[in-house]
């Protein structure tokens, strides 16, 4: 066996060949490794959301994505077991398949109240292309203004659209507060047994990926694309003790967004009922939650942990801050607009 002589500052160490060559792969696993996290990710296409607001993306490449990790994490369970969808996982493809054969009626619900109204064509149009394409699909659009529907979106078939009036309330946070209780009451009077599944989704989204079978479940929720993957202590759950919507330190395995929540139609009148109650509960004693419904659908997953979790695929914008994903699926133009600096705001007319 030959051997080399090494000098150290401790004295001359004697090195085999084999140990050696073993030094050399072990250095040379060490840099791959420290290159491959630094590496920043490089997007070949326009993204999606610049389709969406009309513009290409351009000279915002840089900017914003380029701070995020290269290879997406993709856990597929919860901690309690839940399936956690990734819409090209091969689970998903299995279920997509799987549910194909049956013939679903799902129900999508939206408010489309006031200025929100510039976002419903674009919203339903996307959806026709990309939200469970083949299946029946009811939209619901609880709006003070239905003639911002007029002329009717085309609907493919075994597609409807079902406009339900709501009046007008000045103030967007007096909606925010009364988004459950509409639920609530819309699931009881109109919707009933008409649909199997219910969704309810911001309406200043935009569909750009399909968004399949593979989200139908029990009870369905969305993982926040900002805090995925981020430490319990940086999720905004609600801090206020006197608020039913407190969340004590040692609670909460994730923080759910508003933009899209639902599952089988008695599930979500349930949540939408106790979310209610707590809301009214709150109200009466003057308390006034920070994250609005948000903190009372947190809440409640807590105490009834979703059977289904929906990656951030599923509720997505370009943000620094945004978790990276293999395939956008729902992206939040709203979202988009509040993530972008003041100049290209204005340059977007966000
Ligand atoms: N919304 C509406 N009119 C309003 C405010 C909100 O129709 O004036 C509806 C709309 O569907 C919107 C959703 O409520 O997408 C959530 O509101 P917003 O986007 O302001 O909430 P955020 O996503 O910022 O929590």
């Amino acid at each position: 066996m030959s051997l080399f002589l090494l000098k150290m500052p401790a004295g001359p160490i004697r090195v085999s060949r084999v140990q050696m060559v073993l030094y050399a792969f072990l250095l040379f696993l060490l840099i791959y490794f420290l290159r491959g996290r630094k590496a920043a990710i490089g997007v070949q296409s326009s993204h999606p959301v610049f389709h969406a607001l009309g513009k290409d993306r351009g000279k915002l490449t840089t900017s914003v994505v380029n701070v995020k990790a290269a290879v997406p994490q993709t856990p597929m369970e919860t901690p309690w077991g839940a399936q956690l969808v990734w819409g090209d996982s091969r689970k998903s493809v299995h279920r997509r398949a799987q549910f194909a054969r049956q013939g679903i009626h799902t129900g999508l619900l939206a408010f489309v109240v006031g200025t929100y109204a510039k976002f419903v064509r674009r919203f339903l149009s996307s959806a026709e292309t990309y939200f469970l394409p083949g299946q029946m699909v009811t939209y619901y659009v609880l709006t003070d203004n239905a003639r911002s529907l007029e002329p009717p979106v085309e609907l493919g078939p075994n597609r409807r659209l079902k406009v339900i009036s709501v009046a007008e309330l000045p103030g967007w946070e007096k909606l925010a507060y009364r988004r459950m209780i509409l639920l609530e009451e819309t699931i009881k009077d109109t919707i009933g047994n008409e649909v199997e599944y219910l969704y309810c989704v911001d309406i200043d989204q935009e569909f750009v990926a399909p968004v399949g079978e593979e989200i139908l479940g029990d009870l369905v929720a969305t993982l926040h694309p900002e805090l995925f993957g981020m430490p319990r202590n940086s999720f905004p759950f609600e801090i206020e003790k006197d608020s039913s919507a407190f969340v004590a330190e040692n609670e909460g395995d994730f923080y759910y967004t508003s933009e899209l929540y639902g599952g089988l139609v008695s599930e979500l009148y349930r949540l939408a009922r106790v979310c209610s109650m707590l809301i009214l509960q709150d109200q009466a004693n003057g308390v006034l939650v920070k994250g609005l419904e948000e903190s009372y659908l947190n809440r409640y997953l807590i105490n009834h942990r979703p059977t289904c979790v929906l990656s951030p695929e599923y509720s997505w914008w370009d943000s620094a801050l945004a978790a990276d994903v293999p395939v956008p699926r729902l992206v939040s133009l709203g979202r988009q607009c509040e993530a972008l600096d003041t100049q290209k705001k204005e340059e977007f007319k966000c």
